[in-house]
């Protein structure tokens, strides 16, 4: 990969390319639509997944205070990090299975800078008009309207980052209880804190540094090459079909930049093979509508998000000019260099390669993993901790008793009741009660005396074990062990 302003300036290295504010053209097509498919499918979920109900509660929350996950009818604790663990290991197994698969799929069509951004430059063209109309108003001095149109754009990039920002705390602070503090100002410091943090955030992140974020900020783009290898397909103009370009200002590259219908423009231009000529009529379209700025026809880059805009934007103008579409395409480098009859790969093809392999394996290992533990997850914790302040004590009746304490944690959302036996030294057994309720999701923590008769030979730490078994609900049982000590 390679910046070709680092190029062309010999000598001179540019760290950064200052292109200003970009304003791409509007266009349509199968990427775009997809781009925007993701945008609806991805904030359905954000925004609304915080208000469903579950038993009477939101259905996903993260109670921090309460330290508890609450994921629909499942409720996760501290103790289940090593599920938190599982799951980030398969999400990242996935995304570099899709980035060895189909280069920055995640970043062009799933990424939140890119879904946010999409959302407020929609905003923006429908206040300020397309992308000429925004670069005029950007260089036109200061006015009235300029103000009045600037100022509708910025209030309602400001109430959806404010909605982003609530609906983000929404999953930490139930967000009924939220949005009723909301409203006489009477969110606790850290709901009020996260709320406005979050909004400025999205409007920053979305609104002024947009695919800024994506070139020069995001640690993803700069690592990913390394699961690129010649088999990846990414979005590449294909050179060998294109070049050599026509000429700038052809009939062809005119009216394709006119934007005149297909149905017009198409008989007139269907002047394709031109002799020593490539398919490439040099329009730009593809450089106009590129969210990142570049140019696809200088090769692979590491500013390309791979959202396809620039497809899009080029097949309609082959289907101008009477040429077929796909001379910007999803392809891979071994693709386009290969003879031209080869048939093209699928995406599975991509899953016979051995890194795409290992990512799999990973994938559904793991997955697996998670699923089979989550299957045979216990709900109940317990810590068994001995008093250290009196390691033992002699009893009037001879025996040696020892205190313990026995943390109960009811992982379930309902009240529990459990028996504590014990397997020890000669004779163990509880002095007191040996049966505890314990309420929905809590811990209990049960202070117990075990005693035992001293037996001849044995003195010291002597193994001890607690089992605690459910009288109630579904089957549950813990075991646990300690030692207990002998004069
Ligand atoms: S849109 Fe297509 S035809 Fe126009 S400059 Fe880009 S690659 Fe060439
Ligand atoms: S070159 Fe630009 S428009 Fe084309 S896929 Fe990359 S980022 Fe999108």
């Amino acid at each position: 990969m390679h910046t070709p302003s680092t190029r062309a300036q010999g000598a001179r290295i540019e760290f950064y390319r200052n292109t200003g504010q970009i304003h791409p053209r509007t266009t349509h097509g199968r990427f775009n639509t997809w781009r925007w498919a993701m945008v609806w499918l991805t904030q359905l979920i954000f925004y609304g997944a915080c208000w469903l109900q579950w038993d009477g509660r939101q259905a996903l929350l993260f109670d921090i205070a309460e330290r508890k996950f609450y994921l629909f009818g499942l409720v996760l604790w501290p103790q289940d990090a090593l599920l938190l663990a599982l799951l980030l290991i398969v999400a990242a197994a996935g995304l570099f299975l899709v980035t060895a698969l189909a280069g920055r799929l995640f970043c062009g069509f799933a990424c939140p800078q890119t879904v946010y951004t999409a959302i407020f430059r929609w905003v923006e063209a429908k206040v300020e008009g397309d992308h000429l109309a925004r670069m005029r108003l950007d260089q036109a001095p200061p006015s009235a309207r300029k103000l009045a149109i600037k100022g509708t754009k910025h209030a309602i990039w400001g109430a959806i980052a404010l909605w982003t920002g609530i609906s983000f705390v929404g999953y930490f602070t139930p967000i009924r209880e939220l949005l009723f503090n909301l409203g006489p100002g009477e969110l606790g410091p850290w709901e009020g804190f996260w709320v406005f943090f979050y909004a400025a955030f999205a409007y920053l992140q979305a609104g002024f540094a947009r695919e800024m974020v994506c070139m020069h900020m995001c640690p993803y783009s700069r690592f990913q090459g390394v699961m690129f290898d010649a088999d990846t397909r990414t979005i590449s103009y294909d050179g060998r079909r294109g070049e050599p370009r026509r000429p700038r200002g052809t009939a062809a590259a005119r009216m394709a930049t006119a934007g005149a219908p297909a149905a017009v423009a198409a008989p007139a231009l269907a002047s394709r093979p031109t002799a020593g000529r490539g398919d490439c009529v040099d329009c730009s379209l593809c450089v106009q509508v590129c969210p990142t700025g570049i140019d696809i026809r200088d090769g692979l880059q590491y500013q390309c998000i791979n959202c396809g805009l620039c497809a899009d934007a080029c097949d309609e103008v082959m289907e101008r000019v009477g040429a077929p579409a796909g001379l910007i395409r999803f392809a891979s480098e071994r693709e386009l260099a290969a003879p031209r009859a080869t048939p093209t790969p699928t995406l599975f093809d991509g899953l016979r390669r051995p890194r795409a392999q290992v990512y799999l394996a990973t994938l559904v290992v793991f997955s697996l993993l998670g699923a089979w533990m989550l299957a045979h997850r216990v709900p109940l914790q317990v810590d068994v901790l001995r008093d250290r302040h009196a390691l033992l004590q002699e009893a009037a009746d001879g025996s040696i008793e020892n205190t313990y304490t026995l943390k109960l944690v009811n992982m379930l959302e309902e009240p529990r009741a459990f028996r504590i036996r014990v397997e020890g030294p000669a004779g163990a057994r509880l002095t007191g009660n040996d049966t505890f309720q314990v309420a929905s999701g809590s811990v209990l923590p049960v202070p117990l005396t075990v005693a035992a008769r001293p037996e001849p030979g044995k003195s010291g730490a002597q193994p001890i074990r607690f089992d605690i078994e459910a009288l109630d609900g579904p089957p549950t049982a813990v075991t646990e062990q300690s030692v207990f000590l002998l004069p």
